[in-house]
């Protein structure tokens, strides 16, 4: 069996990943995690962490894994072109695939979709699908640990609205299984560079708000990118900084890629603005109602221009 996060995966997509793989483990069953391409050092501490192949480095022994499965789940995306470069095996691969996510309008790629909009993770759901298998005798710590890093991510530390009194059922479950909750916070969250944190600064002093259209944006030129020496997962979260001002509804972060020669955009929200629908209308992307992301090919300044522009569009059919 193979298992399959998004590009660039993020704590809810290595957490679900390494949460299914010591559960399918478990069950006795071969399982391999293979990430379409790096991500970030502040998950590379979680258990299991060694086994996962990178399709970056390992394409021919990815190639092999993908040859001899009989099952592949692609866990936390909805569209096949969000498993980035492995489109290409995902697509000629014949063993049915089960899709296990949470984000709007699952495509209809896999043999069994098992998608749950209400969700506030994908690690959650892992923990739903052992539950539904009668399984939950097999939770163990490094399940647990796992599953634990992708709702904590992916629900920002239980604060944003999809953080159900199941959501806290299940962390209860993994916290009586022995996991160290208040650990795994600091290795996630407590493990900065200096150059991180002068980055932070940077993003803060850039950061912009509209303030009659309550909204703000942060932008990071790759020249304030290269000072800091920037690594993966470095910009990670710094979008929620906007949307921490006081009546700030919308916020976005634009950072500027010159090798991809893209803008990459996160886009955050409060209440109705759907944020899922702007990030597909104009910024070839997607993902959930108040959190999504998307890109741009014109310039830094002329996204900017171009969000200002929607913003006072999105305003007036408030009103
Ligand atoms: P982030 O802003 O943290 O990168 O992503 C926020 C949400 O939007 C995540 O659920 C992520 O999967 C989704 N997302 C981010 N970038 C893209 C993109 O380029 N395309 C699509 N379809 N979804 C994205
Ligand atoms: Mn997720």
């Amino acid at each position: 069996m193979v298992i399959v996060p998004h590009v660039n995966p993020d704590g809810d997509a290595i957490g679900s990943s390494l949460g299914l793989y010591h559960y399918l483990i478990q069950k006795g069953h071969s399982a391999t995690i293979v990430v379409p391409n790096d991500y970030p050092a502040f998950l590379k501490w979680l258990p299991g962490t060694s086994e996962v192949l990178n399709f970056e480095f390992d394409s021919a022994l990815v190639q092999n894994v993908f040859d001899n499965a009989d099952l592949v789940f692609t866990l936390d995306f909805n569209a096949l072109h969000r498993c980035g470069n492995l489109i290409s095996v995902l697509e000629a691969n014949t063993a049915p695939k089960i899709m296990i996510d949470h984000h709007q309008h699952p495509e209809a790629y896999a043999a069994y979709t098992c998608s749950d909009t209400d969700m506030g993770s994908t690690a959650e759901m892992i923990y739903h699908f052992m539950a539904q298998l009668g399984d939950l005798e097999l939770l163990n710590k490094d399940i647990g640990t796992a599953l634990y890093t992708g709702i904590m991510t992916d629900t920002a530390s239980f604060r944003f609205p999809k953080t159900t009194a199941t959501t806290h059922r299940v962390v209860a479950h993994l916290i009586e299984v022995g996991i160290a909750h208040s650990e795994i916070h600091s290795l996630v969250y407590d493990a900065n560079r200096f150059e991180r944190i002068q980055l932070v600064g940077i993003a803060l002093s850039n950061l912009r708000v509209l303030k009659p259209f309550n909204a703000a944006y942060i932008t990071l030129s790759q020249d304030e990118l290269d000072a800091c020496n920037y690594q993966k997962g470095d910009t990670e979260g710094l979008v929620n900084y906007g949307l921490s001002v006081k009546g700030v509804k919308l916020a976005a972060i634009f950072i500027e890629n010159s090798a991809d020669e893209i803008i990459k955009i996160s886009l955050r929200s409060k209440g109705a603005i759907d944020v899922n629908q702007i990030a597909r209308e104009h910024f070839n992307g997607g993902g959930h109602v108040n959190a999504a992301g998307g890109k741009s090919d014109l310039s830094l300044a002329a996204t900017v221009d171009l969000f200002k522009a929607l913003v006072v569009n999105l305003n007036s059919d408030l009103e």
